[in-house]
């Protein structure tokens, strides 16, 4: 939950889900459809689903626990080198670090070098001996991680209270090394057609759309725009800016009032549903509740 997520937006979430799948085998023997639900809200719904197949991986083929190497690990879904290392560390307390974008800084700083010009496996194994030799691995690893995000933060590093400075390049050295700026995510530009019921209050959701990042879930009709507002037959609503995942989003919205629908579309209630409706379709809900 917490990848790409603030802890204090996932308190409330992490509490429900352990309260409704308190354990592994619960998760598990439990379906798409009830993870999903628990998850509502909080976005890349891949990590769910990834979760849920890999309790029912860890039951069947592992005895319930997890993979000791980082090979096996990586085999599981959705797990990469980062969650791999942060696994191994923090369970099974083995010798290795999760490299997040804050643990990536802290070695680079230290160095005064760019990230990209740095082999992070070569630098754990050439300094093995010194980096895990409290043999805290478990800590160390998390250590690490804090230190990046409280100490030697992204902006203003507290470089006076560090207790490392005495070894470290960037602090140092007049010449510091510049990062390489990250190119903002291009925004791109799509049109939704909402087809409603206004007796009953329901609009039209279809799963068949192109839209990678919001696959198998329920959305209205969306397409790919050129940004011109005037389409034959419908009638524009609203522009609005929405960013899922790392997309940034601009989005015209058109309604019309229709009894008839595209195929693979299916009404939902814009009040109250049972199926997992992602955020993205929540708010477009918001928005056309209020055609009067
Ligand atoms: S001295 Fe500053 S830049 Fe160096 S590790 Fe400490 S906080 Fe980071």
């Amino acid at each position: 939950m917490l990848q790409q997520t603030q802890v204090k937006t996932v308190i409330p979430y992490f509490k429900a889900f352990l309260l409704n799948l308190p354990t592994l085998k619960s998760l598990a023997l439990s379906n798409e459809k009830r993870v999903l639900k628990l998850w509502e809200g909080l976005g890349y719904y891949r990590r769910a689903r990834n979760l849920l197949a890999t309790s029912k991986i860890l039951i069947n083929e592992h005895n319930s626990r997890l993979p000791k190497s980082l090979i096996n690990i990586k085999k599981l879904p959705g797990i990469g080198d980062y969650t791999g290392n942060a696994l191994l560390a923090f369970i099974y307390d083995q010798p290795t670090i999760a490299f997040d974008g804050n643990v990536k800084r802290v070695f680079s700083r230290i160095l005064n070098k760019n990230e990209n010009k740095i082999d992070f496996n070569k630098l754990i194994e050439i300094n093995k001996k010194y980096l895990f030799k409290t043999k805290r691995n478990s800590d160390f690893a998390e250590a690490l991680i804090e230190f990046g995000a409280l100490i030697c933060k992204p902006k203003e590093p507290k470089c006076h209270n560090c207790n490392i400075n005495n070894m470290c390049k960037y602090f140092k050295s007049d010449k510091k090394f510049k990062k390489t700026k990250i190119l903002e995510a291009k925004v791109k530009n799509y049109n939704i057609f909402c087809y409603i019921d206004k007796m009953k209050n329901k609009i039209a959701l279809t799963k068949k759309h192109n839209l990678g990042f919001l696959d198998k879930f329920y959305l209205p009709s969306i397409k790919k725009s050129h940004n011109n507002k005037k389409i034959k037959n419908w009638i524009f609503h609203s522009n609005f800016k929405n960013s899922i995942s790392n997309k940034k989003l601009n989005i015209n919205l058109y309604y019309k009032f229709s009894l008839k629908i595209p195929s693979q579309h299916q009404w939902f209630s814009l009040k109250k549903n049972n199926e997992f409706i992602p955020s993205f379709t929540k708010k477009i809900f918001k928005q056309i509740s209020k055609i009067s």
